[in-house]
């Protein structure tokens, strides 16, 4: 969608909620526990590739008071493979990859065929999309969602869709991204959603790019807070803030990649013939079923910092097996290296900061934090995965949870007394 066309919609809702008072007014403010489901609203923010400790190194004054007067947790732990995707749609569906096929950003399925970030008709087609995302739990419950960016809320999902969504726009300036959110949040209380998303991935493109602690990482950090700001101020205008609640995470952290750190899996065997699909640094081969094996074998004795598994035999708390779009084999490399399927010039410079690795490895974890009614007030807490956030954020809404792998007692810690 072009940046117009979406001012054209948030002055249409403008224009629709400009007769209104304070949204406060009509009870969407209640306190969580004690209200209806859904009216408490819930903000769910993503903050692309924010790892952990960027709150500790950069001063971010916005997510640091959320941090401080809400609850914060020691890191987010994604799923594997810790990319965009999969643990977007891990988030907000409370099941690991293998469930809900959302195996990897760019991936390929018998009968669909293949799927990338870039490809709309892909992105849109809600045969990829397993599992009930929480936008579908919630307005299958009466209740509506408004996606201001979110893997899968493109799609119709078990034929339906949040009320309000828009089609991914990178270049969709990240402040009026707010005034969007500010909007749904303006509109008359039989229309207003219970249900929103807010997304940037400025600071996971500053990683790839530059690293983790280069100086365009910081100014995509202190830009990112200042949009924080913004929808912080937006709600004070309204008498909301503190009356929403606001979850702010991210999807997977970043690791710094020196440039010399590349290996070519082409070095080392021949790839005509076979499917491939991820990237770096984990690739996934299809090979012809008689080349597995040859194939496995060349990669295990090709480089000390190259490991490949065949499906079957994945580290188990990656619980990445069972799916039909999980290859036979898949190859990564260590933390702070990339691979590369074939030599030859991207036309890009290679990458210094990147993600995807082992989520058991520190600087692959999120960030998450709490803020509102219905969360602990100047709390700390361990490490939370994020499969449990689906479970928390029905709990949150007061909606029955779909079946998930999530489990609200890991949770328990975020939540307000008595909630
Ligand atoms: P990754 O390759 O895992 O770092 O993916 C990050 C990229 O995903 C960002 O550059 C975003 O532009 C892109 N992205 C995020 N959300 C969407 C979406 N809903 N549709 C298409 N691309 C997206
Ligand atoms: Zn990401
Ligand atoms: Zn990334």
């Amino acid at each position: 969608m072009t940046s117009r066309l979406s001012a054209w919609l948030l002055l249409g809702w403008l224009a629709a909620s400009a007769h209104h008072g304070a949204p406060g007014a009509d009870g969407a403010a209640s306190p969580a526990g004690s209200a209806a489901a859904g009216s408490t609203p819930l903000v769910l923010i993503s903050i692309d590739g924010f790892r952990w400790d960027y709150l500790d190194r950069h001063p971010a004054p916005n997510l640091r008071r959320l941090a401080r007067e809400g609850v914060a947790a020691r890191g987010l732990v994604p799923v594997f493979p810790s990319k965009t995707f999969p643990n977007h749609y891990t988030i907000v569906t409370g099941l690991h990859p293998d469930r809900h096929g959302v195996v990897a950003n760019t991936m390929a399925d018998a009968v669909l065929g293949r799927f990338s970030l870039a490809d709309r008709a892909a992105v849109e087609d809600g045969r990829w999309w397993g599992g009930e995302p929480i936008w579908v739990t919630a307005e299958r419950q009466g209740l509506r969602a408004a996606t201001c960016f979110w893997p899968g809320s493109e799609a119709e999902i078990g034929g339906v869709r949040p009320t309000y969504w828009l089609p991914y726009d990178g270049q969709l300036a990240g402040e009026e991204r707010v005034r969007i959110v500010l909007g749904w949040l303006d509109l008359p209380a039989d229309r207003r959603p219970s249900f929103l998303t807010l997304y940037w991935s400025d600071v996971d493109g500053a990683g790839h790019d530059t690293g983790t602690r280069s100086p365009e990482t910081a100014a995509a950090i202190a830009r990112v807070d200042r949009w924080i700001g913004l929808l912080l101020e937006g709600l004070e205008e309204r008498g909301l803030f503190g009356r929403v609640n606001l979850l702010v995470v991210s999807d997977h952290g970043m690791a710094d990649t020196p440039g010399e750190q590349t290996l070519v899996l082409e070095d080392f065997v021949d790839l005509a013939g076979v499917e491939v699909t991820g990237e770096t640094p984990a690739i996934f081969l299809r090979p012809p079923p008689e080349r597995v094996e040859p194939i496995r074998r060349a990669l295990a004795a090709a480089h000390p910092v190259l490991t490949v598994w065949r499906r079957e035999s994945t580290p188990r708390s990656w619980r990445y097996r069972d799916h039909p779009r999980i290859p036979p084999l898949i190859v990564a490399v260590e933390e702070g290296w990339n691979l590369r399927e074939a030599r030859g010039a991207t036309g890009r410079p290679p990458p210094l900061g990147m993600h995807g690795y082992d989520p058991r490895l520190r600087s692959m974890h999120g960030i998450l934090i709490g803020h509102g009614p219905g969360l602990a007030v100047n709390a700390r807490v361990g490490r939370i995965e994020n499969l449990h956030l689906y479970e928390l954020m029905c709990h949150l809404l007061g909606i029955e949870p779909a079946e998930n792998e999530g489990r609200l007692r890991a949770v328990r810690g975020l939540l307000a007394k008595g909630h």
